[in-house]
Formats: structure tokens, sequence, C-alpha cells
């Protein structure tokens, strides 16, 4: 349905979108997730036609974005970060001039309006100026007008960003319900938004897509990631040679360690490897006490941080997440 192939977009010296490949699928939610500047609504606005992009190419039903802009267009209903509003305008109004913009014919408009206002629950406000509305009505006008014209794909660009709590669930409820007669792609930066929304999850960090699975998959591939947390009264180089003659050791990285003569690591094994008792006695033998040990369990939250962070701090700011996991579970503002 939409083929993003090589999709680059520089603004200056800024690469906002590096070399982006992935294909959309007619009748699934999408999520978009990635940590602010990722970019994400640069993504959006090239493949909805607002922006060109520097390379690449976007096609929309065999209709590439830029050859054929209309007839790509004609099928994207889209709410950008910032919805279009025109606040001295009634909803009524307002959506009337949206209608009309998008050439749909002058018989139709007062169904449609009163279909997609009915089902974006937006009747009772209709006559209301659009400057009065609370945020929440605010971004039910915006996706009202994305539906008009029954686009069968919309692109919702952070829908739910700056919404109280209600306010959310209503709208992803809406989105869900969206999602079972549309193609629906959407942004986030918060992780249990997109899992608990969207069939499949994009993740792109630095302009890059680094992981694209269903939220399923992304779960199973993280609960078989463990990290082991060590401390050892030993010399840096000494742990190192000793790690190094454990075949399950699949990488590991040394971090600050508090205790004088002391070294600390991260050590990360095969997802079925215990090696706790082996380093129990491997250690012992090498004359090298453990201080600490602690197995640590990847969450999906951990998984998303290492993989939308600067390599050299992944590691770092993945065993750091686990102090503030209560706290950030369900919002990573980034
Ligand atoms: P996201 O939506 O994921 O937060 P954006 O697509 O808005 O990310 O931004 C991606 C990158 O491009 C950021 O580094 C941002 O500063 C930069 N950027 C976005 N729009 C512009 C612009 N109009 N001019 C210059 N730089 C921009
Ligand atoms: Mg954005």
């Amino acid at each position: 349905m939409i083929e993003v192939r090589h999709l680059t977009k520089r603004y200056g010296s800024t690469l906002a979108v590096d070399d982006l490949n992935f294909t959309i699928e007619k009748g699934q939610i999408y999520g978009f997730l990635g940590p602010n500047g990722a970019g994400k609504s640069t993504t959006m606005n090239i493949i909805t036609g607002y922006i060109a992009s520097t390379d690449g190419t976007v096609t929309i039903d065999g209709h590439d974005i830029l050859e054929n802009p209309e007839a790509a267009k004609k099928n994207i209903g889209y709410l950008p970060e910032l919805p279009p509003l025109y606040f001295d305008m009634t909803v009524e109004e307002y959506l009337l001039f949206a209608a009309e913009l998008k050439k749909i014919p002058k018989k139709e408009r007062a169904s449609q309006l009163a279909d997609i206002c009915a089902l974006t629950k937006v009747e009772e406000v209709r006559h209301r100026l659009i400057k009065n509305l609370s945020k929440g009505y605010r971004q039910r006008v915006g996706l009202a007008q994305a539906l008009l014209g029954y686009p069968e794909i919309l692109i919702l660009d952070e829908p739910t960003v700056g919404l109280d709590p209600k306010q959310i669930l209503e709208i992803r409820n809406l989105i869900k319900t969206l999602g079972k007669s549309h193609t629906v792609i959407l942004s986030s930066h918060i992780l249990s938004e997109v899992s608990a929304v969207c069939d499949y999850v994009l993740i792109i960090s630095h302009g890059k897509l680094v992981a694209s699975d269903t939220p399923d998959n992304l779960s199973k591939l993280m609960q078989g990631t463990s990290s082991l947390l060590l401390t050892v009264k030993s010399s840096q180089e000494d742990l190192e040679n000793l790690l190094n003659t454990i075949p399950a050791v699949q990488e590991f990285h040394f971090t600050d360690c508090e205790e004088k003569d002391c070294v600390k690591a991260e050590i990360k094994t095969e997802p079925s490897a215990d090696i706790r008792e082996l380093l129990f006695y491997r250690l012992a033998e090498a004359g090298l006490p453990i201080l600490g040990m602690q197995l640590v369990h990847l969450s999906l939250e951990d998984i998303f941080l290492e993989l939308t962070a600067d390599d050299t701090q992944s590691f770092t700011e993945s065993a750091s997440s686990i102090d503030q996991k209560g706290e950030n579970l369900d919002d990573l503002h980034m």
C-alpha cells in the first residue's frame, strides 16, 4: 500500500531521515516509535506530500508522491503534529472548509460531516468555536478533518500528546476503532501507547529504522535478553581474561565501580544461559572474590532505550533505567 525506499531528508547539515526503507500493508495499525528528534514527523510530512524528500521515493498504491501527488494523496488523511485548526471558526465551519479544500462534492458534504462527527464524537460541540474547545476535543476535530473524504489510510502524528489520561484513553480507543476499517500509521514517543494500540511497530532512531516487528515478537525478543551485573575484587585485565574463556558470554562492558580495587562489569549472555554458578566457581578458582552479582532482565523499555540511544551510551543508559522503572513504566518522555 505504501512503499518507502531509501528515504532521506537533510535540513542543512542535519540528517533528519537517513535511508529509511519500509512497507505498509493494508488494514493494520502501525506505530512509529522513537524519541523526540528521531525523524518521525519529517517522515510523515514526506509521506503525506507536505514536504519533499532530499532523496528516495514514496509510492502510495503505486503512485509516486512527487510525480503524481493528487492521486497519491487521495487515499490519505493526515493529522499533523500541530493540526491546522482555525480557532475563530466553529467546528462545523472548519470541517466544511476542510471538505471544500479536499474537493468533496458539495452534495456529499453534509452527510459526510454528520457521519464523521458522530464517529469522532464531536456532535455536541459542532457549533462551538474551536478556540473554546478542550485539547481533547480539538484533537477529535483534527481527526474528523483527517477522516473527511473517507481515505483508506490515516496518518496521525503523536495523536495523544498534551492530552490528560482520560482523553488519551478515549483517543486510543477511537484509533483502535478506526483501525478496523483503515490502515493507520501513528507516531509516538511512548512505548506503552504503541504496544497497546499497534499491530506492528517501527522503531526509529536518528532517522534510521532500528527495529520493526509485532509488539509480541519485540517482547519475546526482549524477554530472551538478560544481563548480569558483576562486581569483583580484581583488576580489569584479570576479569576480562576470565570472561573471554566463557563461551556463553556474548559481550561485556565495564562500568564505574564505587568500591576500591574492584571492577564492575555488565555481561550479556545467550538468552537461555545462566552463568552465575559457573562464574562463582571459576572466579573462586582464580582467587577473584565476587562482591556482587545481579541478574537483570531487560524490559521493553530498556530495549527501546538501548535501541534508540547513542551507541556509546546504550549500555549504561539501559542499566540506569532499571532504577527508574517504577515511575517510568508508562511514559518515556525523552
Ligand atoms: P520527531 O518527530 O521524531 O520528533 P522530527 O522529524 O521533527 O523528529 O525532527 C528530526 C530532526 O530534524 C531533528 O533533529 C529536528 O531538529 C530536525 N528538523 C525538523 N524539522 C526541521 C526544519 N524545518 N528545519 C531544520 N531542522 C529540522
Ligand atoms: Mg514529531
